[in-house]
């Protein structure tokens, strides 16, 4: 049979941010490479669409695949990544509506029957490690015989779902043929900038599973650990030297020094095959599996860099999360490491379930005395199957059970959050993770280490930026806007307004100023909307348009509607927006109850003398778990003087501060984030407040 794998479009700016997302690596998608050589193996055609290395979206997949005669695409799916990979789906079904549609990775896994529910255009789940589950399904289609047995898969039988159970791991996994790369663009992958010395890294997978019970982890490959043998480990890093020209590698195992015997031979057979001299390595373990003379015997090998899983400056929450060590144990780790020349990047998280803020700030303490050269701190995201999930539960603290919140959040964290500790806010997260970045690097001792590791342009050009991007973090108006609003240009909607009623000049205003503040408020209503695309949107009371453009480029279904609609319909005219525009008063929205996932009252509310009528139409359109982007004026001293200085005055019909709105709005929906713009640390000195808000399943109107 003719398949095709999918690597959705999530890539290194949407995991990190778009400013640290240059920092990201992109890295060579192996689980689809195992998948697809044992494909292959069988005699099935396969094909890998690596959509992060082609640096193609959603969209662009019908076309590049059509007239291919593929018959199965298989698409990865893991939480972070959940809206992307729906967002494939669906596109893959709209162009092919026979095709069958799979989808495999941690998500389904754990949650087969919401996927399948949540996703009519998926047609099976493969659960667990795919390539064993992926093989019976192709054949069982191939000859056309009932795929209802298969160990591993969930599948629909009319309008119910199966889900089998999870079938045996690959026990011996030289079983498996070499991942195919072959099917990848293998020049256009890197490591993350912190983790290599040469554009020419990539992974070898030595090891499957883990016996640890850390509470943020789901152990997709289970508790037992298998190894790939020591002489398929150096063929595979052999092909990777000589095909595809490797100078590093890095190892990747859950915790690769988990066995000495074997990572010892492992050393062994790459000192006495000469490997060791021509490729430097790279690996992931825990401070309690080492020992001074494992590291020395890694370092002899080729080893120059570990990653450690520190997590947590204090031991109550380490205890909390199960990591099973203790924080006298990671010094000790980390100067011996040093000691022995391998250097270190070390992880942390922040935020996790009860941790206080003096907790926050005991683990950036305790990661600047660590001083390990890379640090990462992500905001805690407990994922589904995990114990972190419980912790979280219990905690009460989680926010969303909205799968496209749930991110990884190593870098810049924008947007939302699914999760922050019970008594903290959103805000107060994300400027701690930078608050830690920037604790541990804008360090005179660091900078000079890393001038002293400058060897070439290029490495000076990428910390230069690094420095830049911290230094940013300080400026203000630089937090969270991770989104930008499509512009239209301000003679266009001149034009556009010619002769008819206009609410908002200020988008076209001669004065380059006020056309910029107006849009970057915009930006920031943006940037807080959800990144699920399949969400319905509706733009309330949409003015003269300037958001369509943005709302039909993030989500599937838009819908508008005004009083005055002509200065829109041209907008729409002009753009060729497939989007609903209706005229109709907001006291009388003409939609059913429940319809839409998102709404967006950018600069409306404030208009109607009334707000109580209005309010409850925005809540009774939107659907359970929908959500509300509301922007408006603050109309405090600043805002007031500043518009009188550019030339404005009050207009008449701004009957409300945003104050005022949001607080009528918090009778009926539940306050999930806010902020101040341009500054968000004072409302003294802001113009703008943007917020948004949720209907919490079950509420009734007031
Ligand atoms: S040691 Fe690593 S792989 Fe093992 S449970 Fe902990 S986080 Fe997961």
């Amino acid at each position: 049979m003719k398949v095709l794998l999918v690597n959705p479009p999530y890539g290194a700016e949407e995991r990190y941010g778009k400013d640290l997302g240059r920092f990201g690596p992109l890295n060579e998608p192996l689980g689809l490479a195992y998948i697809a050589s044992n494909l292959e193996k069988a005699g099935h055609r396969v094909s890998i669409l690596d959509a992060p290395a082609l640096g193609i979206g959603s969209g662009d997949i019908p076309e590049l695949i059509q007239g291919d005669g593929y018959q199965i695409v298989g698409v990865t799916m893991l939480t972070p990544m959940y809206a992307r990979s729906v967002e494939v789906v669906r596109t893959i079904r709209d162009a092919f509506p026979e095709m069958v549609i799979v989808v495999g990775g941690a998500h389904p896994t754990i949650l087969p029957k919401e996927t399948l529910l949540r996703n009519p255009e998926i047609d099976f789940a493969v659960l667990g490690e795919g390539e064993g589950v992926m093989l019976n399904l192709v054949n069982a289609l191939e000859n056309e015989e009932s795929t209802a047995e298969i160990f591993g898969l969930a599948y629909r039988t009319g309008d119910e779902i199966r889900v089998n159970p999870v079938a045996m791991s690959v026990t011996d996994l030289d079983d498996l043929p070499m991942p195919a790369r072959h099917l990848l663009p293998m020049n256009a992958y890197h490591m993350t900038r912190s983790r290599t010395k040469s554009n020419h890294a990539y992974t070898v997978s030595v090891a499957r599973g883990c016996p640890f019970d850390c509470a943020f982890c789901c152990r997709i490959f289970g508790r037992k650990v298998r190894h790939h043998s020591v002489d398929r480990i150096l063929g595979e890093i052999r092909i990777l030297i000589e095909r595809y020209g490797a100078k590093e590698i890095n190892l990747e195992a859950d915790t690769l020094t988990l066995n000495k015997p074997f990572l010892n031979s492992l050393c062994e057979g790459l000192i006495s095959s000469g490997i060791s001299k021509r490729i430097a390595w790279t690996c992931e373990s825990r401070v309690d599996t080492v020992n001074s003379e494992l590291l020395r015997r890694m370092k002899q090998a080729g080893c120059w860099q570990i990653s450690y899983g520190v997590e947590t400056g204090t031991q109550r929450l380490l205890d909390l999360i199960q990591k099973g060590i203790i924080l006298e144990r990671i010094e000790r780790t980390f100067a011996l490491t040093r000691q022995i020349g391998i250097t270190i990047r070390a992880f942390y998280m922040l935020g996790l379930p009860t941790e206080t803020r003096e907790e926050s700030l005991r683990t950036i303490a305790f990661a600047k005395r660590l001083d390990a050269e890379w640090s990462q701190f992500t905001l805690c995201t407990p994922f589904p199957g995990t114990e972190m999930w419980n912790l979280a539960v219990q905690d009460g603290g989680l926010r969303s059970q909205d799968w496209s919140d749930f991110k990884t959040h190593g870098g810049w964290t924008s947007g939302r959050l699914a999760y922050v500790p019970k008594g903290r806010s959103l805000s107060e997260m994300k400027s701690l993770q930078k608050r830690a970045y920037r604790a541990v690097y804008m360090r005179p001792k660091v900078f000079l280490r890393f001038l002293r590791n400058v060897d070439s342009p290029g490495k000076l050009r990428v910390y230069g930026t690094g420095l830049w991007v911290l230094i940013k973090s300080v400026l203000p108006g630089s937090r969270g806007l991770s989104k930008k609003a499509r512009r239209v240009g301000k003679n266009l909607l001149k034009e556009f307004a010619r002769g008819v009623y206009v609410d908002s000049p200020v988008y076209f205003a001669g004065n380059p100023l006020v056309r910029s503040i107006n849009w970057r408020k915009l930006d920031a209503a943006v940037s807080l909307a959800s990144s699920d695309p399949a969400f319905r949107a509706l733009d309330f009371c949409c003015g003269n348009g300037v958001l369509l453009p943005t709302l039909s480029r993030d989500f599937r279904k838009t819908v508008a509607f005004d009083l005055h609609t002509t200065a829109a319909a041209r907008l729409k005219k002009q753009f060729h927006l497939d989007i609903p525009l209706l005229r109709a008063d907001a006291n009388k929205a003409p939609f059913k109850n429940g319809s839409f996932d998102l709404v967006f009252a950018l600069s409306s509310l404030e208009h109607f003398r009334e707000l109580d009528p209005v309010v409850s139409e925005l809540f009774r359109v939107l659907r359970p778990g929908g959500r509300l982007v509301f922007l408006s004026p603050t109309e405090n001293l600043f805002y007031r003087i500043g518009r009188r200085m550019l030339g404005y005055t009050k207009p008449e019909d701004h009957h409300h501060t945003a104050a005022t709105i949001e607080g009528n709005l918090s009778r009926f929906l539940r306050l999930y984030y806010a902020r101040n713009w341009p500054f968000d640390a004072s409302s003294l000195f802001s113009m703008y407040r943007v917020a948004l808000f949720i209907k919490e399943a079950g509420k009734k109107e007031d």
